[in-house]
């Protein structure tokens, strides 16, 4: 479906994607934006329509992924479906770099002088006012922007939110919450949704390289060799790896891994990955879990929930449990997020109809750039010459989303993708399937969509 707006850009509300053809086909209207695609009709006004449908916005937060579902009000349809990626972890990565670089820097040039900072170091009181760390609070304004973004040009009335969290206490001591808990209907739900969180949606075992997107609640030694349901027993595994260990626990499996022979380059790889784990797995626990996730989850409840108060005065907050109730009784889809999305809050027996023909629109958070005016080493050392402060070359900047013809040479052809600027004025362009092609200078570009920190495409979720 396609948002569409009146002449004083107004939301009126959706019309399908052959309707919004045929008026652009009669010059009864043009695109006003490319992603999320939006219409401009021309010769409507909204205020001569007797009644407008109103939506309802779904969103299941998340500290890596948040779906997002826009149903009418009116019909129980599904116009819409998003699915938003964070950049939390990029942004602790780039902080810490840059901490490392500061701190280095500092004892090189000016190790004799006092601390400069308030931060307790220097004997000094940190401050007391409460921060919001950089990478939680970006995650929490992407779902806030993009809320913001579509309330523009959809006219959406309520919101549903997921509100409720883990209990990391109970799930970090499984002592201390005795038989009852660890039996109750709750703690399978509570325990699959920890483990996705905890172990960020990667397979322990191969890391995701074996390209399987289930990921399954995996037993490390399995119930039939007499391992428990408890947490300390539970890990996360994709499908293709839990088949392959089978009924094996992990000291076996190793064993067997170890005899195989690989069949091509690529089972080899995958194999020696999830031998690199498993030995990593069996000294020390974990490859990548962490409570962090879980955690930054809970804030982010918070702080989102707060933020659609202020925005939609009154939001329908919903537990994880119903969402799991409603996907799997009456609306019978995947564990996707944005479907996950679309079960929050109390919904009708009969569930919706979709009109979205299965395509979702993936929003990925890119960042917008940095400040670093130069290049710095492995020792945190600047080494090359300054950057150049202009983000802006012939009017195109990182991050559009262009439509680009290359005349001649090895990429010649027309592509649609992300730009990444080069001051020389051959500019790269990240396609839409991940191919990376260089344009020539003599390419011609035409923007899509204007740069504004996310990346975005439609997909058809299988
Ligand atoms: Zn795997």
């Amino acid at each position: 479906m396609v948002i569409a707006l009146d002449k004083h850009k107004k939301p009126i509300g959706f019309v399908t994607e052959k309707r919004a053809r045929q008026l652009m086909e009669s010059h009864r209207a043009c695109i006003y934006r490319t992603y999320p695609t939006v219409i401009i009709i021309m010769d409507r006004d909204v205020r001569e329509f007797t009644n407008v449908p109103t939506y309802r916005i779904k969103i299941d937060p998340g500290s890596k992924y948040t779906g997002i579902a826009i149903v009418c009000n009116e019909t129980n349809e599904v116009v819409m479906m998003l699915q938003l990626e964070h950049r939390g972890e990029n942004i602790v990565e780039l902080l810490q770099t840059r901490s490392a670089a500061r701190k280095n820097r500092r004892n090189r040039e000016t190790p004799y002088r006092r601390s400069k900072w308030a931060n307790g170091s220097n004997g000094s009181r940190p401050s007391k006012e409460r921060k919001m760390p950089p990478s939680i609070k970006s995650i929490g304004d992407n779902v806030i922007r993009i809320v913001e973004k579509l309330k523009r040009f959809i006219r959406i009335t309520e919101c549903s939110f997921e509100s409720t969290r883990f209990d990391t206490q109970l799930m970090d001591n499984p002592d201390i919450s005795g038989e009852e808990y660890q039996h109750g209907t709750l703690f399978g739900y509570e325990l699959r949704e920890y483990l996705m969180e905890y172990y960020r949606h990667t397979c322990q075992y191969c890391g995701g390289k074996s390209e399987d997107s289930v990921l399954e609640w995996e037993h490390i030694i399995p119930k039939s060799r007499g391992g428990s349901d408890s947490v300390r027993n539970a890990t996360l595994s994709c499908c293709s790896c839990n088949r392959d260990k089978g009924a094996l626990t992990p000291n076996e499996w190793l064993k067997q891994l170890k005899e195989k022979t690989p069949g091509c380059k690529k089972d080899g790889e995958l194999t020696q990955t999830r031998i690199t784990h498993l030995e990593s797995i069996l000294s020390n626990g974990k490859v990548y879990g962490s409570n962090r996730y879980a955690a930054w989850s809970n804030i982010l409840r918070k702080y989102e929930e707060k933020a659609l108060f202020e925005i939609f005065g009154n939001v329908e907050c919903s537990t994880g449990g119903r969402t799991k109730y409603n996907r799997e009784m009456i609306l019978h889809t995947s564990k996707d997020h944005h479907y996950d999305a679309l079960a929050i809050g109390s919904i009708s027996e009969s569930g919706f109809t979709d009109r979205t023909k299965g395509y979702v629109l993936y929003i990925k958070a890119m960042g917008r750039g940095n400040r670093m005016r130069g290049h710095i080493n492995q020792c945190g050392i600047i080494t090359d010459k300054w950057t150049d402060r202009r983000k802006r070359f012939n009017g195109l900047q990182t991050g559009d989303i262009v439509h680009v013809t290359i005349p001649s040479g090895k990429y010649e052809g027309t592509y649609t993708g992300r730009l990444m600027i080069r001051k020389s004025g051959s500019h790269d362009i990240r396609t839409l399937d991940g191919k990376l092609v260089t344009g020539t200078k003599k390419s011609i570009y035409k923007i899509m969509q204007h740069a504004d920190g996310y990346n975005y495409k439609y997909e058809k979720a299988e």
